[in-house]
C-alpha cells in the first residue's frame, strides 16, 4: 500500500540542474518554487487498479494537478482557475467547497477541465464501442494490427445472464432463473436455465476461434484481416486521458441504470478511483447531476396543479414520457392522482 508521503520540497532553491542530458531549461527561464510542501494527490503510487468484470481493469496512472499543497486535494485546481475568472467576485463565496458547489449548481464547467485525469483501462471491445462514443477524451488503443490480440474473453457467470428487457428494447434486466427451485420434483434444469447454459455454449464456440486465429496468423494471415473473425468479447486496451468536466459527463451517462451493465462496471470503478483526489467537486457532482431530478416544463405544471398531495399526469399523450414521470412521482414518495 502506498503510503501518503509529503514532498519537501525547496521553497527558496528551487532545483535548477537537469540530471538527464538535454532537459535543462533554458537559461533565460526562471524557476519558481512551491509556495508550500506539496502532496501527490495519487499518493506517490505508480497506479491504482480495480479489476472489472473477468480480466478487465480501469487503472488511474496518472492526474493534474498530481502535486498540491499539503493538507488539500486536486479540487484547489478548480477554485483557483475559478478564481482567477471571477476576481474579487469569489469574495462572497470564498470558501472552496462553497464555491465548487456553486460552479456545478451553475454550470460553469470550465474551471474542472483544469483537472485531467489518465487511465489505462482493459475491457471487452463491446464497451470499447460504447466508450468511444465519448469524443472529448484522448485515447491511444492496442493495435491489433501491430500484435496478437491476447487470449482473454468476456464469459459472465451462468446466474448474470439477462434477458431481453420487456420495456426497454435496448436493454437487460432479469436475470434468468438458473438455480432449481428448492422444491423442484425433478433433478432435470429449468428451461431457463438450459438458454443460459446455451448462451454461455455458443460464447464458448465464439471463443473457440481465437485457435483458428493463431493458426492463420501463423500461416502468414496478415494481423489486420485474421482479427475479422473474433468476436466482440474479446478484450482491448487503451489509455484514456479526459478532463475532469468530461469525465463527470461520462460518468453520468455511464453510471446510470440505462447504461448497460457492464460498462456501469467500469464507469463505477473510475469514479472510485477519482473521488478521493476530488472529493468536493464529486459531491457537488453527486447531489447537483448524478443524485438530482430534472423536472420538465410539463412536470413543473403537473407538480403545480396538486391538489392535497396527490398529482396529476402530464399534459401529454406519449406513454414512455407519461411513465417516466410516474417514476419519478414514485421515487419522490408523492401519490400519483390517475
Ligand atoms: C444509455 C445510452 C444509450 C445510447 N444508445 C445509443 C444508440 O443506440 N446509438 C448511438 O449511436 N449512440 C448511443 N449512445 C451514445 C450517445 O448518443 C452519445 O454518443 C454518447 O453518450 C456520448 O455522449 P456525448 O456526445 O455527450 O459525449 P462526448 O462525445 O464526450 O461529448 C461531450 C459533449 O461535448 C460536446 N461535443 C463533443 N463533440 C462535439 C462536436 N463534434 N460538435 C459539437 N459538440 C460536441 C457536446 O456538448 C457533447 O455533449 C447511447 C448512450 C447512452 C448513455
Amino acid at each position: 500500500m502506498a503510503t501518503d508521503v509529503a514532498h519537501t520540497n525547496p521553497t527558496t532553491t528551487p532545483p535548477l540542474a537537469a540530471d538527464v542530458a538535454g532537459t535543462a531549461f533554458p537559461a533565460r527561464a526562471k524557476a519558481v518554487a512551491f509556495e508550500s510542501p506539496t502532496r501527490d494527490v495519487m499518493h506517490n503510487a505508480a497506479r491504482w487498479e480495480i479489476k472489472c468484470l473477468d480480466h478487465g481493469f480501469v487503472a488511474l496512472v496518472d492526474a493534474m494537478p498530481r502535486l498540491v499543497p499539503q493538507g488539500q486535494t486536486a479540487d484547489q485546481a478548480i477554485v483557483q482557475a475559478a478564481r482567477v475568472s471571477y476576481g474579487q467576485g469569489t469574495k462572497q463565496i470564498s470558501e472552496d467547497r462553497g464555491l465548487i458547489r456553486y460552479l456545478l449548481r451553475h454550470r460553469h464547467t470550465t474551471p474542472l477541465e483544469m483537472v485531467e485525469f489518465k487511465f489505462h483501462i482493459a475491457m471487452p471491445i463491446f464497451i470499447a464501442r460504447q466508450w468511444i462514443r465519448h469524443r472529448t477524451a484522448n485515447v491511444n488503443e492496442y493495435s491489433a494490427r501491430y500484435s496478437i490480440l491476447p487470449d482473454r474473453f468476456y464469459t459472465p457467470t451462468l446466474d448474470a445472464i439477462r434477458k431481453q428487457s420487456k420495456s426497454n428494447r435496448q436493454g437487460g434486466e432479469e436475470t434468468f432463473s438458473v438455480s432449481p427451485a428448492p422444491n423442484a420434483q425433478s433433478p432435470a434444469p429449468s428451461s431457463e436455465a438450459l438458454t443460459a447454459q446455451d448462451f454461455l455454449a455458443y460464447l464458448d464456440r465464439a471463443e473457440a476461434l481465437y485457435q483458428d486465429y493463431l493458426k492463420l496468423t501463423d500461416a502468414g494471415v496478415s494481423r489486420e484481416m485474421a482479427r475479422m473473425g473474433l468476436p466482440v468479447s474479446v478484450y482491448t486496451e487503451w489509455y484514456w486521458k479526459c478532463d475532469l468536466h468530461n469525465i463527470l459527463r461520462f460518468l453520468s451517462l455511464r453510471m446510470d441504470g440505462h447504461a448497460q451493465l457492464e460498462i456501469r462496471e467500469f464507469a463505477t470503478a473510475m469514479h472510485d478511483l477519482i473521488a478521493p483526489i476530488v472529493p468536493m467537486t464529486m459531491e457537488a457532482w453527486r447531489d447537483y447531476d448524478f443524485e438530482s431530478m430534472h423536472l420538465s416544463k410539463l412536470e413543473i405544471a403537473a407538480m403545480k396543479s396538486a391538489k392535497a398531495g396527490i398529482v396529476g399526469p402530464i399534459a401529454t399523450q406519449n406513454k414512455r414520457e407519461q411513465a417516466e414521470w410516474e417514476a419519478k412521482l414514485a421515487s419522490l414518495g408523492l401519490v400519483k392522482g390517475w
